[in-house]
């Protein structure tokens, strides 16, 4: 049995272990550096290193490592050795505080859209002293943000924090508006679900797509789906569970608050939901929970596979991303309150997060766009690539009697009047598990499911942050204009406004159905069905407007991370279609026809022509089976044939022709392609087919 207190969080260089190991003093000046914001001391530094050194090293760590995170969506780390050789042959093993706080790694290839020419391509990493230190394979884990020397960031963190820093700001003008002056800090907490598939990795080795492209290319639907629902929160197998049990101890060691698992809705599907954390530690901590994913998955002769739609005809995994924002003092600045003050506080943030939605609906499908998550996003499944807000029947009518100064049925008070009426309670329960929702309101969170299974958080973190923050200054502004006499007023005012001018992204309804699109149309909501349709709105004027002006990217980062978002579509593609291509050309024909020959031969000697016409049977296997799959053979070279004309075609110089080239001309021959081979596999005996087929993939664990 693990105990599990003592387990937990033993890897991390926690809150608790920098208080019994660090002298009060510099205990107290790390703790003021990471609230202020400020740079730290050398002395402070110096005395932290040691510390941290002398724990890690009695945790097994020989190594350090500026642990970052580049605009790969993944992390990145070099290690360094502790061992310092000394004059007399011994070697000690030394740690410094300058090297605690800037290392510089060189990786100057990691994709930097345009922000580095390889010349001066060194970046240097930075500590992050908001995110706890951590020892992971026997290297010391610093997070660190990764910048050029210009200043620019190189990295998913850097506006992440940024965006803390700045909804930080803004949310405290707020709460001072509302004669709060106890708060000190205002954060955006975050909990991030984490969906994901395992397979059996003999069969993964045997299936270039998997090895590749994280997803299968090929792949007819075995007889068997998920329509009986039997294994959503089914019971776990054997051989699941002893994968999820380390799983979680590994996690709980690096602190991450591993808290349910469950089966999900696919076969093979699972979910693993986290304690939620400070959106900076979360970021880190979904980083790190999708490594252990895949090292654990190995040990136990599986993968992990995290990719959006591994198979066709099954549900595809996202990362379900709940947000919220609370105070330094424990208040969910979400939770709708019990005192009118409490709700008109309440109303006002959810106000802002409606309009900020509307506003910035555009970013919102920007950052979650990836070849991947298209599958998803504009697929048949959920949720869809129109952004909406979902906030229950219930907050709907209260905006509504807001909106027209009408009665509230459950308010004593009559008509409702903002910072007066007392809200009725809001019952979590009906604030809904509207599941076809992007953007749902459940209680005193809002849920974001659009976010891709592979994708770092940090992405759509930074954009909800710094919207939020744009709508939070905007109130602000206007509130304190008002002056503290009119207040009230004025609140009532901009609350109303605001649900007048942005309910047309609320919406409680179905959002796979066609009703929706065409209802969506009507209102003026974006639809921006693929990445290579969104990418172009990351710079919109408005968008460029929004990031600079608050700090969190310069418009050159924006044009980097969108030259590297679309780069890496480009290459998705491209890679997807030469893997189809080479598996359909040295592995998946060659079977059929060889399986195709054989049946042409015991066709031959099991019956003469002229004796087959003499006595005609309805059936002839070998006969009829042969001649459709060699007539299918013949269709898929045609398609084989196409794919490679397209994609010798593919060579533009403008990165979004080409995107837009691989979604109009090149996705559809390539699906073109599957679906050909698709239908041979149904055809061919299953000992003939090459590859391990959807059943074996989904059932066989
Ligand atoms: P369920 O969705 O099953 O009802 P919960 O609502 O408790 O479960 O939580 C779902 C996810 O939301 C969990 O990962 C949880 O940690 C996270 N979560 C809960 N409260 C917050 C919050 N205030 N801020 C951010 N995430 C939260
Ligand atoms: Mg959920």
């Amino acid at each position: 049995m693990i105990n599990v207190p003592e387990v937990f969080g033993s890897m991390v260089f926690n809150d608790a272990v920098m208080q019994e190991r660090l002298t009060k003093e510099t205990y107290r000046s790390l703790h003021k550096t990471i609230e202020d914001g400020k740079e730290l001391d050398i002395a402070v530094a110096n005395a932290v290193a040691l510390a941290m050194k002398d724990w890690a090293v009695e945790k097994g760590a020989t190594h350090f490592t500026h642990w970052f995170q580049p605009m790969t969506g993944r992390t990145a780390e070099k290690h360094d050795s502790f061992v310092s050789p000394q004059p007399d042959g011994r070697a000690i093993m030394e740690f410094s505080g300058k090297e605690l706080i800037k290392g510089e790694p060189d990786a100057s290839s990691f994709p930097s859209g345009g922000l580095r020419a390889t010349f001066e391509a060194r970046g240097y990493t930075a500590w992050d002293p908001t995110s706890y230190a951590f020892v992971k394979d026997g290297v010391l884990c610093i997070p660190t943000a990764f910048c050029s020397y210009g200043g620019e960031a190189l990295d998913k963190k850097t506006p992440l924090l940024r965006s803390m820093e700045e909804i930080n700001t803004q949310a405290m003008r707020i709460l001072r508006l509302f004669g709060n002056n106890e708060v000190k800090h205002v954060v955006t907490t975050v909990g991030a679900e984490q969906e994901y598939f395992l397979v059996d990795r003999d069969l993964y080795n045997r299936r270039e797509d998997l090895i590749f492209c994280g997803r299968t290319l090929f792949g007819a639907p075995a007889p068997k789906g998920q329509e009986m629902d039997d294994h959503y929160f089914g019971a776990i197998k054997p051989r699941i569970s002893a994968f999820m049990k380390e799983l979680n101890e590994e996690l709980w060691k690096l602190g991450v608050y591993a808290r349910t698992e469950h089966n999900e809705a696919a076969p093979a599907q699972h979910e693993l939901a986290p304690i939620y954390t400070t959106t900076n530690q979360a970021t880190d901590q979904n980083q790190v929970t999708m490594e252990i994913m895949r090292n654990v998955a190995r040990k136990h002769g599986l993968v992990c596979l995290l990719h959006e739609k591994p198979f066709a005809g099954v549900n595809g995994s996202g990362k379900h991303n709940n947000w919220s924002i609370s105070t330094d003092t424990g208040v969910n600045l979400l939770e709708p309150g019990t005192s009118p003050h409490e709700n008109a506080q309440f109303l006002l943030f959810l106000a802002a997060m409606i309009k900020g939605i509307d506003e910035y609906q555009e970013m919102m499908r920007v950052c979650v766009a990836s070849a991947g998550n298209d599958h998803r996003l504009g697929a048949a499944e959920a949720p869809p690539a129109i952004v909406s807000v979902f906030i229950g029947d219930d907050l709907a009518e209260v905006l509504d009697c807001i909106e027209n100064g009408k009665s509230y049925a459950g308010s004593a008070s009559g008509k409702m009047e903002i910072g007066v009426s007392v809200l009725p309670a809001i019952p979590k329960d009906s604030t809904d598990r509207n599941r076809t929702s992007p953007f749902a309101f459940t209680g005193n969170k809002f849920e974001y499911r659009s976010v891709g299974s592979s994708q770092s958080i940090a992405g759509p973190n930074t954009v909800i942050n710094t919207i939020m923050a744009e709508e939070l200054k905007q109130f602000a502004d206007e509130l304190e204009k008002a002056g503290e006499e009119n207040f009230t007023k004025a609140l009532n005012d901009l609350i109303r406004k605001t649900i007048k001018e942005h309910k047309r992204i609320l919406f409680n309804g179905d959002g796979y159905s066609e009703v929706w699109e065409e209802e969506a149309k009507r209102r003026g909501l974006a639809n921006l069905k693929t990445t290579v349709d969104a990418l172009p709105s990351f710079l919109l004027d408005k968008n460029i407007k929004l990031f600079t002006s608050h700090n969190i990217y310069t418009e050159k980062e924006m044009r980097s991370r969108y030259a590297i978002l679309l780069d890496s579509y480009n290459k998705i593609i491209n890679i997807e279609a030469h893997t189809m291509i080479d598996m359909a050309r040295k592995e998946i024909l060659p079977a059929v026809s060889a399986y195709v020959g054989g049946l042409f031969a015991d066709l031959d000697t099991k019956l003469s022509v002229a004796e087959r016409l003499k006595t005609p049977v309805p059936h002839n296997m070998e006969e009829e089976t042969a001649i459709t799959l060699s007539g299918l053979c013949d269709e898929a070279l045609t398609d084989l044939v196409l794919l490679e004309t397209l994609i010798a075609k593919s060579d533009f110089k403008d990165d979004l022709a080409r995107g837009q080239y691989y979604r109009d001309s090149v996705i559809p021959a390539m699906n073109e392609l599957r679906r050909t081979c698709d239908a041979m596999e149904k055809l061919t005996a299953k000992e003939m087919w090459p590859l391990p087929q959807y059943g074996d993939m989904l059932f066989n664990i």
